[in-house]
C-alpha cells in the first residue's frame, strides 16, 4: 500500500503584487481564512498562506504569498517570484493611482518572473462602489489588450474572492497541461 505523505497533487506558488494598501493581504485572508481585517496593517503579514482546490479530480495547493509590505520601500526581491505559477497584480477601484501603476506591475513581472507565469489584474474593494475611480470597461480593455485575466472583488464582503484564485488555478492548471 501507497502511503501519500501530502494531501495534494499540485503545488502552485501564486504571489500577489499591487500598490500597498490595495488589499493584498485582505484578499489572502479573506480566501484561506474567511477574515477581513479593518486595520491589518498593524501586524506584520505573514509571508504566505496556502489553501486547497479541486481541479479535475486534482488537489491543488496553492501556495500564496503576500509582499508583507516589501512594496513600499521598492525592494520587493527576486526570492518573492521564484517559482511562482500565477500572480494577481490587485488595485483599488477606488483609486485611479494603483491601476495606473498596475502598467508598472506588470513590467516588473516581465523583468523578474517566468515568461510562462498566468496573470490576472483583480480590481478590489467592490463594496465601494460609490467612490469608485476605475471603471470596469477601462480595466477590461486594459487586461484584454495585454491577454491577461480580469476580475473585481470585495476582501470586505468576500464577493468573487474564491472565484478569484479558482480562475486563475484553473488558467495556470490549463496552460501545464
Ligand atoms: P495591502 O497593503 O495591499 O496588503 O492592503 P491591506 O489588505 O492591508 O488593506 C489596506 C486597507 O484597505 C485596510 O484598511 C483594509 O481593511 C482595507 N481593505 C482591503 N480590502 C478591502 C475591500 O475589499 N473593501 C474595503 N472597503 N476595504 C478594504
Amino acid at each position: 500500500m501507497q502511503h501519500r505523505t501530502e494531501d495534494y497533487d499540485l503545488l502552485y506558488k501564486l504571489v500577489l503584487i499591487g500598490d500597498s494598501g490595495v488589499g493584498k493581504t485582505n484578499i489572502l485572508n479573506q480566501f484561506t481564512r474567511g477574515e477581513f481585517l479593518q486595520d491589518s496593517k498593524t501586524t506584520i503579514g505573514v509571508e504566505f498562506a496556502s489553501k486547497n482546490v479541486t481541479i479535475d479530480d486534482k488537489t491543488i495547493k496553492a501556495q500564496i504569498w503576500d509582499t508583507a509590505g516589501q512594496e513600499r520601500y521598492r525592494a520587493i526581491t527576486s526570492a518573492y517570484y521564484r517559482g511562482a505559477v500565477g500572480a494577481m497584480i490587485i488595485y483599488d477601484i477606488t483609486k485611479s493611482l494603483t491601476f495606473e501603476n498596475v502598467d508598472k506591475w506588470m513590467k516588473e513581472l516581465k523583468e523578474n518572473a517566468d515568461p510562462s507565469l498566468q496573470i490576472m489584474i483583480v480590481g478590489n474593494k467592490t463594496d465601494q462602489k460609490h467612490i469608485r475611480q476605475v471603471a470596469t470597461d477601462c480595466a477590461i480593455a486594459y487586461a484584454q489588450r495585454n491577454g491577461v485575466a480580469f476580475i473585481e472583488t470585495s476582501a470586505k464582503d468576500g464577493t468573487n474572492v474564491e472565484e478569484a484564485f479558482k480562475n486563475i488555478l484553473q488558467q495556470i492548471y490549463k496552460s501545464a497541461k
